[in-house]
């Protein structure tokens, strides 16, 4: 069996570690870009969301790399991702492509058993278990990567250090072959990271939430986290993880669900209804953004995406209230950076005067407070006061 599934961020690594832990071969197909999008586009419903048209476009180059059997979760069937699976499918068999569908859903539990345990053989169940602690460890890696990268990025004095870090790693986690070398890849990692000379200045902090997939793939979302970091210096921190992403579905790690339920909950009072995305995680995150020390809120969506639609309506009001600065992102293929870069900028200034007045720096826009801001846009900035301070975050 060669097996594919589409990008999302760095999910791959974990998916590969699964698929090759169980004997089975991984098609990785190429990052998503422009070349995939378009051609995924092509041959989608055209209001159907930004993801499908992308996933599509991925499903289409592992066929072609070779892949023989597709594999996607199906989620609830409030929003269309329920019927991503099927669909895409659909579309594909029409396209003349032939392989084998593994729709992991609530629906297909035995069915994707039995195709599992056809393709694995004898002692499935025991390469089963050992093929899931090892995915858990790879994508708390990758989780942990990221979030060290994160928090890096904007406070590095030469700019591209921390992807340089974490490019390094991620590549060395894809290839550890064993639960102990993943750990200590991530260990390494963290002594790299800290190693990173800062320019000790301070910076604005942002909650990104909103629709997933626009979240957690760069390549739809324009690099969001790094073009904050880079360009506005700012720290960009989404809601959702790769990790909460692979992990909540099937119940390997019951902290997430526990927090689903909380977040649920929690915005009750706000959507008593279930839509069938991430928008509890979305009003949550809204709702806990500055007890957090966050200093506004990104909210990234894809056109026509159903759930997040209806926080976008909701979130204007709530973010009066909480006194949270909010800017709106809408994602589809004819986003360009130029409009992008010019929102995040003036978003930018907001947060960085507000922040720079509630510290009584000046009576103006407290923009004195962040040197580094006044100058944006240049390469490598080593301010005079630069120096490694241990990060907080790892
Ligand atoms: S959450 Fe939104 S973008 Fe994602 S599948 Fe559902 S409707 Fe589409």
């Amino acid at each position: 069996m060669k097996i594919a599934f589409p990008h999302m961020g760095n999910a791959y690594i974990p998916l590969k570690g699964l698929v090759e832990e169980l004997g089975l071969e991984a098609v990785v197909p190429p990052r998503p870009s422009q070349v995939s999008l378009r051609r995924g586009a092509l041959h989608s419903p055209e209001f159907v969301c930004l993801p499908f048209k992308v996933t599509l476009g991925d499903c289409m180059a592992a066929l072609d790399q070779g892949a023989d059997t597709l594999a996607m979760v199906c989620g609830m069937w409030a929003c269309r991702f329920g019927y991503y699976g099927r669909i895409q499918h659909l579309i594909l068999r029409d396209l003349g492509y032939e392989f084998e569908s593994v729709l992991v859903g609530r629906e297909e539990v035995e069915e994707v058993l039995a195709k599992l345990k056809g393709a694995v053989g004898r002692g499935w169940r025991r390469k089963l278990v050992r093929a899931l602690a090892f995915f858990r460890a790879k994508a708390r890696a990758v989780d942990e990567l990221e979030r060290m990268a994160t928090w890096t990025r904007p406070r590095e004095a030469v700019r591209g250090m921390a992807d340089r870090v974490l490019g390094e790693y991620l590549a060395g986690v894809d290839a550890a072959s064993t639960l102990g070398e993943t750990r200590k890849r991530v260990e390494e990692a963290r002594q790299a990271f800290r190693s990173i000379p800062l320019t000790g200045e301070p910076v604005a902090r942002v909650r990104v939430v909103g629709e997933l997939y626009v979240l957690l793939e760069p390549a739809l979302n324009l690099d969001l986290v790094r073009r904050l970091a880079w360009n506005c210096r700012v720290e960009a921190r989404p809601v959702l993880s790769t990790y909460r992403w692979l992990l909540h579905p099937v119940w390997l790690d019951p902290r997430l669900n526990l927090e689903s339920y909380r977040a649920r909950r929690k915005v009750r009072p706000y959507l008593p209804q279930v839509l069938g995305g991430e928008e509890h995680m979305t009003l949550a995150g809204a709702l806990t953004a500055r007890g957090d020390g966050f200093d506004g809120l990104i909210h990234a969506l894809p056109l026509t995406c159903m759930p997040e639609n209806i926080c976008r309506t909701l979130l204007p009001d709530l973010c009066r209230k909480l006194d949270l600065p909010l800017l709106t992102l809408v994602f589809d293929e004819h986003t360009s950076t130029a409009g992008l870069d010019a929102r995040l900028e003036a978003f930018t200034d907001l947060l960085v005067s507000r922040k720079g007045a509630r510290r009584g720096i000046g009576n103006g826009p407290g923009r004195e407070a962040f040197p580094h801001f006044l100058a944006r846009g240049t390469q490598g900035i080593v301010s005079p006061r630069g120096r490694a301070s241990p990060p907080q975050d790892f």
